[in-house]
């Protein structure tokens, strides 16, 4: 038999190819050894070896105490055995959650171990699927079909819904929401959508499948309560979701939670990742569907948002963000009960500065100022019986209050509370040859004298939801005291320091 050359060079390039193949792979499981020797603690120490498969079940929420992903986990397993599934835990779940051993099932436990390099802390590192399903806990499912229409659903509306959502059967329907959300008010605003099927928000237990790279690229993808943090984050970025009604998935059998005594203990639990998720994400007032109001931010018994004020600017306007609603709801608050008392009390007062300025342009505080200022006549200190025993320390009034002599110089100030020091200040000026004058000047441009005549008569003006006094001929006023066209032209209290943007 004769070999031609044309045989000799296809045999022997034959043989590389397979000499190339048999060390390649080799090269390769190498590889994975050594990812399992140092990768994730917990049920399973090795990282998913798959690819191809459209979805993650991502698991995040359960209580250690009572849950049922052991079940939830089988369920998706029965319907496909290399499903890929992820149980994410802020800490190592105890007692351990009874879950099969298998590559495709892992736990990830996001508090950093020391020994353990930063990949094996962050779930990302696991996932090699195009989409996420964030499952709650005590969902089941009963056939591939639910996962694949939702796939099929979130590529066909691709560019119009970043997320569909299925419900979990319930006897409550998913709950189409609009959410506003307004770092700037430190405000989340829900609403029924006008929509039934595409929301910002959805209401109600459900599995929300998105894009990996979405889900990823969220400031804080894993934060507790999840579809709570998900939905104010999405919102931002104008993303909705899309409710499909033709896929459901049942709910576990057994009912979390089987004890009234944990269910009180996850009801606590809930309520604190709530307050810890609108305090980490500056969340101070959430105004749900139903109209009910939730504050986060300052009361009485807490000290007020923010910190001393330097150079006439808050630290929130560094933040890009305006005066907390708590503490402009308390100003407003000490505000009416302060002018009420100088009413009564036969004190003559008007709105000053940056108080009057809010009344003259939108009848309230100014939506980031930090105070509210009042002028009096010194002369009639006497009258209330609150300034006229200040001299010898501070008061606290039977509501809460505390009057002061400001260690600033020769005014008053009244704080919402002996922790919370917003406050009303008190200007005490004496006319002199017409002139409304005073002995302590602050260093603030609209801090200067004028004429008496703008408080003859005193008139009133709406400020922070009552009726207060204010100069005649406000506009006047306030050019004589902050420039010409400063009630049209508003400025942050310090432009040197922090311009407002205008036009938002
Ligand atoms: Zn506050
Ligand atoms: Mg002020």
């Amino acid at each position: 038999m004769r070999v031609t050359l044309c045989q000799c060079v296809l045999a022997i390039a034959l043989v590389a190819n397979l000499v190339i193949l048999y060390y390649g792979s080799k090269l390769q499981k190498r590889i994975v050894h050594r990812h399992r020797d140092t990768s994730v603690r917990g049920a399973s120490q090795q990282l998913p070896s798959h690819r191809g498969m459209g979805v993650t079940i991502l698991i995040r929420e359960f209580e250690d105490f009572e849950n049922h992903v052991a079940e939830a986990v089988q369920s998706f397993l029965q319907q496909r055995p290399d499903q890929p599934i992820l149980v994410v835990a802020d800490r190592l779940p105890y007692p351990p959650l009874a879950l099969p051993a298998a590559p495709n099932v892992q736990v990830v436990i996001l508090r950093p171990s020391p020994d353990q390099p930063a990949y094996t802390s962050r779930p990302e590192s696991y996932i090699q699927t195009d989409y996420v399903a964030l499952v709650p806990d005590g969902v089941k499912v009963e056939s591939t079909r639910q996962l694949d229409t939702m796939l099929e659903e979130i590529k066909v509306s691709k560019g119009k819904a970043h997320m569909v959502a299925a419900p979990v059967q319930s006897l409550a329907p998913l709950q189409c929401l609009d959410v506003k959300v307004s770092l700037r008010e430190w405000t989340v605003t829900y609403s029924m959508a006008t929509s039934s099927k595409l929301c910002s928000a959805v209401r109600g237990d459900a599995v929300v499948l998105l894009a990996t790279k979405d889900f990823f690229n969220l400031s804080a993808p894993l934060t507790k309560p999840l579809m709570t943090s998900v939905f104010i984050q999405t919102s931002l970025r104008g993303w909705t979701v899309k409710i499909l009604e033709e896929v459901s998935f049942p709910a576990s059998h057994q009912p979390l939670f089987s004890s009234s005594h944990n269910q009180w203990k996850a009801d606590n639990l809930a309520k604190a990742s709530r307050a810890k998720l609108f305090n980490d994400f500056g969340i101070k007032w959430v105004v749900t569907e139903d109209e009910r109001q939730q504050w986060y931010g300052c009361s009485k018994e807490t000290p007020r948002c923010f910190g001393t004020v330097h150079d006439d600017t808050p630290e929130y306007l560094f933040e890009n963000r305006w005066t907390p609603p708590c503490c402009l709801k308390a100003l407003r608050e000490t505000a009416k009960y302060v002018t009420n008392i100088l009413e009564t009390s036969g004190v003559r007062y008007w709105l000053e500065g940056g108080s009057l300025l809010g009344a003259a342009r939108h009848q309230d505080i100014i939506p980031w100022d930090y105070d509210v200022d009042l002028g009096i006549y010194l002369e009639d200190i006497p009258n209330c019986e609150f300034l006229r025993s200040i001299e010898s320390g501070s008061i606290v009034d039977e509501k809460g209050y505390v009057w002061e002599k400001a260690i600033e110089g020769d005014f008053y100030r009244v704080q919402y509370s002996e922790t919370n020091h917003l406050h009303v200040d008190i200007w005490p000026f004496y006319p002199k040859n017409g002139i409304m004058t005073k002995d302590t000047w602050m260093d603030h441009k609209q801090d200067v004298d004028f004429p008496e005549h703008f408080l003859k008569p005193l008139v009133p003006m709406q400020f922070a939801g009552f009726t207060a006094m204010a100069p005649n001929n406000y506009k006047s006023f306030l050019e004589l005291k902050f420039g010409e066209g400063v009630i049209e032209n508003p400025e942050y209290p310090n432009p040197a320091l922090r311009k407002l943007e205008k036009g938002n």
